[in-house]
C-alpha cells in the first residue's frame, strides 16, 4: 500500500562521491533507478560498482552528494521515518544471541516492535526453518543463519525487502536455500531489491533489472525486454553429426558468418544479418555434406548480457 502508484523504489540523477587522499572516488555517478511493485528486482553489478553504496543511501545509512531517492513515493532521507515501517532490509549481518535459539532470537525482536508472537512463527515458516527453530543459533550453518536474517526482516511485515548480495558465502545448498525464500516471497507479492554480483542468481529468479558499472545503469528494464533485446544481435548455436572441428571450418567459409567458436560439442557464431540469414548457413552447411542436427539462436543469456554491458570489467 504506497502513497503513490509510482515505482517502489525511485532514485534520480543519484550521485555519491568519497573524499580519497588523490581527490575524490565516485561510487555512484547519476544513477536511474525504478523499481516497480510486486516480484524480485535484480541490482546486478561486479564489485564496486556502486550497489551497496545505493542501498546505504535508500536506507538512510549513507548520505548521498545529491540527486533525489523515493521510497513509496516519498522523498527520502527527509521521510524515511514514514516508510521505514514497510520497509525491511538485511545490509550487514545483523545481531543474534548465540546460545537461544533462532526462534527465541525472532521472538525478542518482534516484542521490540510490539509485533504479536504469531508473526515470528509466520517468519520462520516462511523461511523454511520450522524444525530447526528451535536450535540454538550458533549450531545454524551460514544459510540458515542468513534465513533466520530474512526471518527478522519479516516481522514488520514489510511491503519491500531490501537484501544485499544475501547468498555471499554461502555454498549451493544454502545458496539455493536462500533462493527459493527470496523466490516464494516475490511470488506473495512483496517487492524485493536483490543485490547481487553472482550472473545465476539472478536469471531464473527477477522479473526486472538494472546493471551497473562504475556507478552508472548500463542496462535495465523487465528481464524479457532485456533478454529479447540482446538477442536480436544474433549470435548461433550450430551442432552437426560430422562434429566441431568440421563445422567450425566450414562456418569460416560462409561469409555472412563471423567469430565461429567451439562451445562444447556445439559451435557458436555471429550472424550480423540476423534470423533471415539463418535458413542460408543451413542450406550451406547442408551443400558442403554436414548433417545438421540443430541450429537455433543463443537466447539473450543473462550472463552474456551481463558481460556485454559491462565489458566484463572489475575495478
Ligand atoms: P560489492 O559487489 O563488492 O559489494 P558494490 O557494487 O556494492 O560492490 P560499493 O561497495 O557500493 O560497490 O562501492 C562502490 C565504490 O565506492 C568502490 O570503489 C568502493 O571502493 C567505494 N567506497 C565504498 N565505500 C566507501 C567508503 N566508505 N569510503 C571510500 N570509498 C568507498
Amino acid at each position: 500500500m504506497g502513497t503513490s502508484s509510482g515505482p517502489v523504489v525511485e532514485t534520480s540523477d543519484l550521485r555519491k562521491e568519497y573524499p580519497t587522499r588523490r581527490g575524490t572516488r565516485v561510487a555512484v555517478a547519476g544513477l536511474d533507478l525504478a523499481v516497480e511493485a510486486g516480484g524480485v528486482h535484480g541490482f546486478l553489478g561486479p564489485n564496486g560498482s556502486g550497489k551497496t553504496t545505493t542501498i546505504r543511501m535508500l536506507l538512510g545509512l549513507a548520505r548521498a552528494t545529491s540527486g533525489t531517492m523515493r521510497l513509496f513515493g516519498e522523498p527520502v532521507p527527509e521521510r524515511l521515518p514514514h516508510v521505514v515501517g514497510r520497509v525491511g532490509a538485511v545490509v550487514e549481518s545483523p545481531k543474534f544471541s548465540p546460545n537461544i535459539s533462532g526462534r527465541r532470537n525472532l521472538l525478542l525482536l518482534s516484542r521490540s516492535i510490539g509485533a504479536p508472537d504469531t508473526r515470528a512463527d509466520a517468519a520462520i515458516e516462511t523461511v523454511g526453518l520450522t524444525g530447526r527453530d528451535g536450535d540454538r543459533y550458533k549450531t545454524y550453518s551460514l544459510g540458515m543463519k542468513q534465513r533466520l536474517a530474512i526471518a527478522a526482516t519479516l516481522l514488520k511485515d514489510p511491503a519491500l525487502l531490501i537484501l544485499d548480495e544475501p547468498t555471499n558465502g554461502l555454498d549451493p545448498a544454502g545458496i539455493r536455500e536462500v533462493r527459493d525464500t527470496i523466490r516464494a516471497l516475490g511470488e506473495a507479492g512483496t517487492t524485493v531489491l536483490l543485490s547481487s554480483h553472482i550472473l545465476d542468481e539472478l536469471g531464473d529468479l527477477c522479473h526486472s533489472l538494472t546493471i551497473l558499472e562504475l556507478g552508472k545503469v548500463m542496462e535495465h528494464g523487465p528481464l524479457d525486454q532485456i533478454r529479447a533485446r540482446h538477442a536480436s544481435g544474433q549470435t548461433v548455436s550450430a551442432r552437426v553429426a560430422e562434429g566441431v572441428e568440421a563445422l567450425q571450418g566450414q562456418l569460416e567459409k560462409i561469409e555472412l558468418v563471423t567469430n565461429p567458436r567451439v562451445e562444447g560439442d556445439s559451435v557458436h557464431f555471429d550472424l550480423p544479418g540476423g534470423d533471415p540469414e539463418l535458413a542460408k548457413v543451413s542450406r550451406a552447411l547442408h551443400d558442403a555434406g554436414l548433417t545438421v542436427l540443430e541450429l537455433h539462436p543463443v537466447k539473450g543469456e543473462i550472463s552474456h548480457i551481463y558481460f556485454k554491458a559491462t565489458k566484463g570489467e572489475v575495478q
